[in-house]
């Protein structure tokens, strides 16, 4: 357990639990409101993410930053992190062992930040935080409760930029959530 953001990043940027930590340039931690309402969490750092040490620099990260301004929502409102925290070679699905050995970071995450909403991209994501057996292509914009907070998966916008056609509904998603942090959260956005 750590007393602060700053105390994990230190011990996590030292981190040497899985074999991702011998291949990474650096370790993302994470970015955003240390106090944020609305935490999102993706798959792992790509090679931009990787190169710059922080999450969602990349394209598809481009995307997300434009997808949440389109609803009002900037990058410094919310908190960004990933299952995993050092870049699997060549963009593969980091395994299980991976993702394992680097949730202690998460979960501790999860519970210095404290937020109402969780927001994961992607099917990796939303396996390990929702449901082990999550669609994401059926289930993606639903909030389910657990443990007092609403979870929710949205589809990755690396998915996206693969088919593009998929673009509209997953938009949908990023205004019901909006809708959701009005609803719940002290925030407010304008609509
Ligand atoms: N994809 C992710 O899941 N996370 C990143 O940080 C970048 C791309």
């Amino acid at each position: 357990m750590f007393d602060s953001m700053k105390d994990l990043e230190t011990a996590c940027k030292a981190c040497n639990r899985c074999e991702l930590a011998k291949t990474r340039t650096h370790v993302v931690v994470g970015t955003g409101d240390i106090h944020a309402e609305v935490m999102f969490i993706g798959e792992g750092p790509g090679q931009q993410e990787d190169l710059q040490g922080l999450p969602f620099v990349g394209r598809a990260g481009q995307l997300l930053d434009k997808m949440l301004l389109a609803v009002g929502i900037e990058r410094s409102m919310v908190y960004i992190a990933n299952t995993v925290k050092c870049r699997p070679p060549q963009n593969r699905d980091p395994l299980p062992e991976e993702q394992a050995a680097c949730l202690d970071w998460l979960t501790e995450q999860i519970r210095l930040i404290n937020p109402k909403i969780i927001v994961c991209l992607g099917r990796i994501s939303a396996m390990r935080f929702i449901d082990p057996a999550f669609k994401i292509t059926q289930q993606h914009g639903q909030f389910f409760e657990q443990n007092g907070r609403l979870y929710t998966a949205f589809l990755h916008p690396a998915a996206l930029l693969r088919n593009p056609n998929q673009k509209p509904i997953a938009f949908q998603d990023f205004i019901d959530l909006r809708a959701k942090i009005n609803e719940i959260c002290e925030m407010k956005i304008p609509l």
